[in-house]
């Protein structure tokens, strides 16, 4: 077969070299284990640049990027009014560890954007914002024990790390070694999309549970959209029982739409999670919700959280940025379902030229292929996915210079600085790569 797009030959020799380097100092040579390429086999590549769908590595090859530094660059890399925000902001210093001006104007369009959310704490990652809104939830309702579902990801807290999605998922460690037993006796875990689940456990351990925290569109086990009726239920069964309702947005919020996950499924959490775009390629999380609720964190409550640079100016100058552009851009969401819907038609167009039915997963502009030809609906059906099947199709896209998430079991992020160049590219090179595997 003729191919378009293939590199024959693809130099990737410094890359080589500064893994080998990494592997000395850092452990497995990354700071966070799904950039090693593990499941997808091969060495990772070191990235020097990114600027619009491109990033560029520092043997010089440039690809289209799918990846968006696993979401945050919903405007693609490096866009200018973003770098403006914070060379302005630079002027000023980096830290003061006492309040600024920006917090509040962040906070308050954060409330603007997100009707669920009255007030807001920021922090750094996703990590501290899903661990504080936990806590925050035991606070408040004076229980201990909490629910996830089974393949949903909320940061790398000890007792998330029962049973969960992405990196950990991927690598084959859904529950860590170094999480004691009494953290893990306190997560109980449910099906996704499966209330009766939600019930049985609920009523096994009645009275006890502080909060259910869920990704109410999931990407960490791949894109998996929970069901109208399974959200809905799951809202008025955390009514009934007061059990505080956890949406952990850190993906979906201002990706799938301005408000999030909550506006596409139209349901609204008790507490909010944050972090990725909130934080405009920023290291920004952020945690908030009912004001009763968040009046429980400290100083003014007494549930203690704290951070010597949350908030961080340089952070917020970002973040601000980011959301300033969503607020006063309400066309983007449009824009961004137009280009991934025609990239999904793409490759479903190709899947049926070559008699092949995987499938597609997309909610906006997250969107995963899974190598299987059942419907993806939970954890149990995303794991009869070929993992080595993608593992080899991940590589002939990257030969193509298309750089897709390192794992089946992640989204693919298409941003506003994708052109229908990259996509029509991005859709003949998945049919070049699709014919070279089988
Ligand atoms: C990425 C992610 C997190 C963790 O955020 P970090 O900033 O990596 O700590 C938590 N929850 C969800 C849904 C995520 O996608």
């Amino acid at each position: 077969m003729q191919s378009k797009y293939l590199k024959y030959t693809m130099n990737i020799e410094k890359s080589k070299q500064l893994f080998e380097e990494a592997k000395k100092y850092i452990p497995g040579g990354v700071n966070s284990p799904v950039r090693a390429f593990k499941s997808v086999g091969g060495d990772p590549l070191f990235i020097k640049k990114g600027d619009g769908s491109k990033i560029y590595d520092v043997d010089g090859n440039e690809f289209i990027d799918y990846v968006g530094s696993w979401g945050p660059h919903i405007f693609g890399h490096n866009p200018s009014f973003i770098k403006n925000a914070l060379l302005n902001a630079i002027e000023n210093g980096t830290s003061f560890g006492a309040p600024t001006e920006l917090e509040v104007k962040t906070a308050k369009l954060i409330t603007e954007l997100v009707p669920s959310v009255e007030m807001v704490r920021m922090v750094n990652s996703g990590t501290e914002a899903t661990m504080s809104a936990v806590r925050a939830a035991r606070g408040y309702t004076g229980k201990d024990k909490i629910i996830k579902f089974e393949g949903c990801y909320h940061g790398h807290a000890d007792f998330f790390l029962i049973k969960a999605g992405s990196g950990a998922l991927t690598l084959g460690i859904p529950t860590s070694p170094g999480v004691t037993k009494n953290n893990a006796a306190d997560t109980l875990i449910s099906d996704f999309n499966n209330i009766e689940s939600v019930k049985n456990l609920i009523k096994a351990n009645k009275n006890e549970i502080a909060a259910i925290i869920i990704e109410a569109i999931v990407g960490n086990m791949g894109v998996i959209k929970a069901d109208d009726r399974f959200i809905k239920e799951l809202r008025t069964l955390c009514d009934e029982e007061k059990i505080i309702l956890i949406i952990d947005e850190v993906m979906t919020g201002f990706r799938v739409a301005k408000g999030g996950a909550q506006e596409v499924l139209g349901v609204k959490a008790d507490l909010s999670t944050f972090g990725k775009i909130i934080g405009g390629g920023l290291p920004v999380g952020a945690f908030g919700g009912k004001k009763e609720i968040m009046e429980i964190i400290a100083p003014s409550g007494p549930v203690y959280q704290a951070g010597t640079l949350s908030g961080n100016p340089l952070a917020m100058s970002a973040g601000y940025a980011a959301l300033s552009y969503i607020k006063d851009h309400p066309n983007l969401y449009n824009e961004l379902e137009e280009k991934s819907a025609y990239l999904e038609e793409g490759i479903k167009e190709n899947l049926k030229n070559l008699k092949r039915k995987f499938t597609l997963n997309r909610v906006g502009s997250m969107l995963t292929f899974f190598f299987t030809e059942e419907e993806v609906t939970d954890f149990n059906s995303a794991v009869k996915s070929d993992t080595r099947l993608y593992g080899k199709y991940f590589h002939e896209m990257l030969k193509r210079e298309i750089y897709l998430p390192p794992a089946q079991f992640e989204a693919f992020f298409i941003s506003t600085a994708h052109s229908k160049g990259d996509l029509d590219k991005t859709i003949e090179s998945n049919f070049e790569s699709l014919k070279a595997i089988f």
